[in-house]
């Protein structure tokens, strides 16, 4: 009898990302475990997420917040963190600053203060990234590089959010060198962050197509999905 390879697929794919992940961070002289995995199960049904916890996968990124509530709820109580890395609308803050433990995608001072008033005071602080808008595309979400520094310093002042970093969605671009030239300057506005007394430890960067280049210049999270679990039906 033939065994389907379909049960063992998530896990492997797993294996094999970690694997690739510390073979591009060794290439490119990164700290052995500086590079996070981050598994991105948006559309992806929770009969998935259970095989990537059941393979020693913790961290999900999600995009959509009832997508993701159905299977926050389905888990129940689990070692699964949640990232949500979507657009964040004001009438979802509340739900998302009570059942996710990061949010890689403020832009707005308005939702950040939202976040931050409505986070349950027993939870740690709401970690944070700033998207920014890297290549400047119109129809993307994200700050723009020049105000960056001001957002920055209002959001590192709100009490309920932590501050950790910046995430970026480049635009998509074929060879190496010029997938790691936004990611670069992704980079760059960290560090200039940093030399004005910010101390943000985290790049939220790299996707299935690109995470070679974000690694080579500094990515501390990945945000995997197609590679882990398969293409989305659109
Ligand atoms: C969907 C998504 C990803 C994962 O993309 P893949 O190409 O499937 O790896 C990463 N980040 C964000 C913000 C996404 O929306």
């Amino acid at each position: 009898m033939e065994e389907s390879a379909e049960p063992h697929g998530i896990s492997q794919a797993l294996r094999q990302i970690e694997a690739q992940i510390a073979r591009y961070a060794d290439r490119y002289g990164r700290p052995e475990g500086s590079v996070r995995l981050l598994a991105v199960s948006k559309t992806k049904p929770l009969s998935a997420v259970r095989e990537a916890l059941t393979a020693g996968q913790t961290w999900f990124g999600e995009n959509q917040l009832q997508d993701a509530l159905g299977k926050i709820e389905g888990l129940g109580d689990s070692k699964a963190v949640w990232h949500f890395i979507g657009p964040v609308q004001s009438n979802k803050t509340r739900p998302i600053s009570e059942h996710f433990a990061w949010c890689h995608s403020l832009d707005r001072l308005k939702i950040a203060e939202r976040l931050s008033s409505q986070r349950p005071q027993d939870l740690e602080p709401l970690q944070v990234c700033i998207q920014v808008n890297i290549d400047g595309e119109a129809t993307k979400a994200g700050i723009a590089p020049g105000e960056l520094d001001r957002f920055a310093d209002e959001v590192a002042a709100l009490p309920r959010l932590e501050l950790r970093g910046l995430m970026a969605i480049p635009r998509p671009s074929q060879s190496l060198a010029e997938q790691r030239e936004p990611h670069r300057r992704l980079r760059e506005l960290l560090e200039g962050l940093n030399a004005r007394g910010h101390t943000l430890d985290t790049l939220s960067a790299g996707m299935t197509d690109d995470m070679e280049a974000a690694i080579a210049e500094g990515a501390t999270i990945v945000r995997i999905g197609t590679a882990i679990f398969g293409a989305r039906n659109r």
